[in-house]
């Protein structure tokens, strides 16, 4: 498999950073440097259909190597990489026959990634670990999905003995600025079933996410010169951190959940005298439970218009995407048919909630059921992430392996 290995470390090259101030799409023109190199190897490897959209979406073809009407898949990964941290000029760090120790980062020593912060380093003695020279971000999120959906199609290709249906591949840009779908037409990706290959890891299926909205709260004051405040202005600030100290914080916060509990997370403060805002992130496993946060909201925001009756406070709630498990109640076999894959290799797969939202999420929404698959990628969006080459090659197999449980549908 060292073409897989080549495949990630060709990809890794090239800086995809998504840019949230952007107002193109994608985000950042590096990104379609990938895609047209994305979609000039699935033409030489011999996919069919193979098109890219000037939006930089990549879509493909495996052929079915069986007649009859089988679910079409798709597969899909993110070309893009998290804007928190750069990725201008990785210089990825290959650590064969990983020793068990931590792994200093050769180019910023203090940093290093500890196998007491990192448990499951200490199960890959012996493996292929690749980091960072300490200085970048990898960008294994997602070019760990990328290779696996490469390598894994170049080798149905090369294999039309192995028996599955039609497959399709789609690569998407900006995934890590929320827009990851946007662009996507699943009418001309004509797929029954999809998975992101965006998970951590070996062996995981996603098959939970939270629902999300946002909220808005939005005061509108009274600004007066100070000299001439009395009993006319009004102080959008004052009322706006009032409202802010009366959201629960000891519970329904990041700060104070885990699990399966939700919260409601203040993220952006803005404004002056006349005018302030705060966005506020509402997230629960259960979307009835959005309904309510943002009901909390409301009850806040009808207690201090009382005590400020010549303030405005809006309270406009934006729907962000749904948990997964609602829309894949509807083809309980995308779970299924991943868990046969998995065990057919031997593997005890393991189902996994994400506190947060995935591509999956938006498509499962959209009518395409799609959780998440392992891809052998650790500690993403930061200096000390990684990835276990071995881990990439168990997902190469899981995806093959999926080709042809779908086959047997
Ligand atoms: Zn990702």
């Amino acid at each position: 498999m060292s073409t897989l290995l080549d495949r990630f470390l060709r990809y890794v090259n090239v800086e995809t950073t998504a840019d949230e101030n952007s107002d193109t799409y994608p985000s950042t023109p590096s990104q379609l440097d990938l895609c047209r190199m994305l979609k000039d190897e699935l033409t030489q490897i011999g996919a069919a259909e193979v098109q890219m959209t000037d939006k930089g979406i990549v879509t493909a073809t495996i052929p079915a190597t069986i007649d009859g009407k089988l679910p079409v898949i798709a597969w899909f990964a993110h070309v893009d990489t998290s804007p928190e941290f750069t990725a201008h000029g990785v210089s990825p760090q290959i650590h064969k026959n990983y020793d068990g120790r931590d792994i200093v980062l050769p180019k910023v020593p203090e940093r290093v990634i500890r196998v007491s912060e990192t448990p499951e380093l200490a199960k890959l003695v012996g493996k292929t670990i690749i980091t960072t020279d300490g200085s970048t971000l990898l960008g294994a999120d997602d070019k760990c999905g990328v290779a696996t959906i490469m390598t894994a199609a170049e080798h149905l290709l090369k294999n039309p003995n192995l028996k599955h249906g039609r497959i399709r591949i789609c690569f998407t840009c900006d995934e890590e600025i929320g827009h990851g779908v946007d662009h996507v037409d699943l009418k001309q990706l004509g797929a029954d079933v999809g998975y992101t290959l965006d998970s951590e890891s070996e062996g995981i299926i996603d098959t939970e996410t939270f629902s999300a909205d946002q909220a808005i709260v939005t005061v509108h004051g009274v600004n007066t010169h100070p000299a001439e405040g009395k009993n006319r202005m009004v102080n959008a600030i004052r009322i706006l951190s009032d409202f802010i100290s009366r959201m629960p914080w000891q519970w329904m916060s990041p700060e104070t959940t885990d699990k399966r509990d939700g919260f409601l997370h203040p993220y952006v403060l803005e404004g002056g005298v006349a005018k302030a805002s705060v966005k506020v992130l509402l997230r629960d496993f259960d979307s009835g439970e959005l309904p309510k946060k943002a009901a909390l909201l409301e009850s806040i925001a009808a207690a201090l218009r009382a005590e400020h009756p010549k303030c405005r406070i809006d309270v406009d709630i934006k729907r962000q995407y749904r948990n997964m498990a609602d829309g894949l109640k509807k083809e309980p076999r995308a779970i299924s048919k991943a868990q046969d894959a998995m065990r057919a290799l031997g593997i005890e797969p393991k189902m996994n909630i994400v506190r947060g939202g995935t591509d999956g999420s938006r498509l499962t929404e959209k009518g395409l059921p799609t959780p998440n698959l392992s891809t052998g990628m650790h500690n993403f969006h930061s200096p000390l992430e990684w990835a276990c080459l071995e881990q990439m090659e168990t997902a190469v197999k899981v995806l093959v392996q999926l080709a042809q449980e779908w086959g047997k549908a």
